[in-house]
């Protein structure tokens, strides 16, 4: 990065500080990751010049020869990947994913059954402050006291509301969703069904979860989450739907796709074809499943009574008297980024919650394993019974500024 460090120096300073503070870290946001190198070239690649609206073999613009090469690699290793009849891999985010995923199946004024998002759904999943809760209406279903969708619930819900649309898929819920009798409830009742993979698609991708994708309609995805590829969005469906999806997201949502996300898009999926991804997604599992049992035996409420897949959700307020913002702040503190959240029917509000989401893609993605998800617990412990004590809390992030350094990343980056 000699050039930019010459021409910008401002800029250049924001992303050392930024790389410095992703090796010195402890990074537990469950929705992030360290792509791989291979990844960083492709994104910053010159393939950010074109204009290719449409796609392969269908553009509106020339000079298309590599393009193709790059986007029909993409979409082929995903169906790959994930064993789907039809994919796209244009849509800029998850977000705008599913809102593409949305328009082409659904009129404005449709219902979708989707699940709360106080009980781990996701802002797109309805909302009131979205574009999609505007357009569509949404009515959310719940998990019980035992932390599991009632099925029996949701389908009577179904029954009565006739839904166009039913919706599964999550940001801070942690249990294996049954989506074979998610998707019956769909048939039974006429609606199309959906599932939001965004947050377990690497552990489908490594076979450590099973997949939605035979059992669901439409699948739709992030990349950059427990997938580890470029910050992206993704759709895979049933041939039946394959021109629906493809029309919404262009022209009907997106004009020309990033063409150098799609590239790195195309390089992850290639990376997560190979089995040492299934057993990086077979570590997240065992690390997430440590981090829970010893969270607990520190005195932490785990909701939905533990987790299946590669995150926690922690009531730090019933277990500590420590509000999930000032849980936050303190783990900050010691360097450990974590967010808080939200707990089933929260009592408090969303910018103090009750909540912490503690996450492991990323740091299984530097090498740590149970011995060290052991010891970060320890300080996740330690940082939150000592929330006010500045001297302890700097005494910690020393411990975890030396632990980072025994698992370096980008070692070879500026
Ligand atoms: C992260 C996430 C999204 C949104 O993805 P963005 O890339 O942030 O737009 C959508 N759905 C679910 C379930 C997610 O976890």
């Amino acid at each position: 990065m000699s050039i930019l460090k010459k021409q910008d120096s401002k800029i250049y300073k924001a992303i050392v500080g930024e790389l410095k503070r992703q090796q010195e870290g402890m990074e537990m946001i469950a929705s992030e990751n360290y792509v791989s190198e291979a990844v960083l070239e492709a994104i910053g690649s010159i393939l950010t010049n074109k204009y290719s609206e449409g796609y392969p073999g269908k553009r509106y613009y020339g000079g298309q020869e590599y393009i193709d090469v790059v986007e029909t690699l993409a979409i082929e290793r995903a169906k790959e990947l994930f064993g789907a009849q039809h994919a796209n891999v244009q849509p800029h985010s998850g977000a705008p994913a599913n809102m593409i995923a949305y328009n082409a199946v659904l009129k404005p004024g449709d219902k979708i059954l989707g699940m709360d998002l106080s009980h781990g759904g996701h802002l797109t999943h309805g909302h009131p402050m979205t574009l999609s809760a505007n357009i569509y209406k949404f009515i959310g279903y719940k998990t019980d006291a035992k932390g599991k969708i009632d099925y029996k619930e949701l389908e009577k819900m179904a029954i009565k509301e006739k839904p166009q649309m039913i919706l599964a898929g999550f940001s801070a819920y942690t249990r294996q969703i049954n989506y074979k009798k998610i998707a019956a409830i769909a048939k039974k009742v006429g609606a199309i069904s959906m599932f939001d993979m965004a947050h377990i698609a690497g552990l489908i991708a490594g076979k450590a979860l099973p997949s939605p994708v035979p059992h669901f309609d439409i699948v739709t995805t992030t990349t950059h989450k427990t997938l580890r590829g470029p910050r992206g969005g993704m759709i895979l469906c049933k041939e039946k739907f394959a021109k629906a999806i493809d029309k919404s997201a262009f022209p009907g949502f997106q004009g020309g796709p990033h063409d150098q996300v799609v590239a790195g898009k195309a390089v992850a999926f290639a990376e997560a074809l190979k089995p040492a991804f299934a057993k990086y997604a077979k570590q997240i599992i065992l690390n997430a499943k440590v981090l829970e049992l010893e969270l607990k035996k520190y005195g932490f409420k785990i909701m939905f009574g533990g987790t299946d897949n590669h995150m926690v959700l922690v009531d730090v307020f019933a277990s500590k008297g420590v509000s999930g913002k000032e849980a936050e702040i303190a783990l900050d503190k010691i360097g450990i980024t974590i967010n808080k959240n939200m707990i089933p029917d929260d009592p408090r509000s969303p910018m103090d919650p009750s909540g912490v989401r503690i996450g492991v893609p990323a740091i299984t993605t530097r090498g740590m394993k149970e011995k060290e998800i052991r010891k970060i617990s320890e300080w996740i412990n330690r940082a939150i019974e000592n929330h006010a004590s500045e001297e302890i809390l700097k005494e910690i992030h020393k411990e975890v500024i030396s632990m980072c350094g025994k698992f370096p990343i980008y070692k070879n980056l500026m």
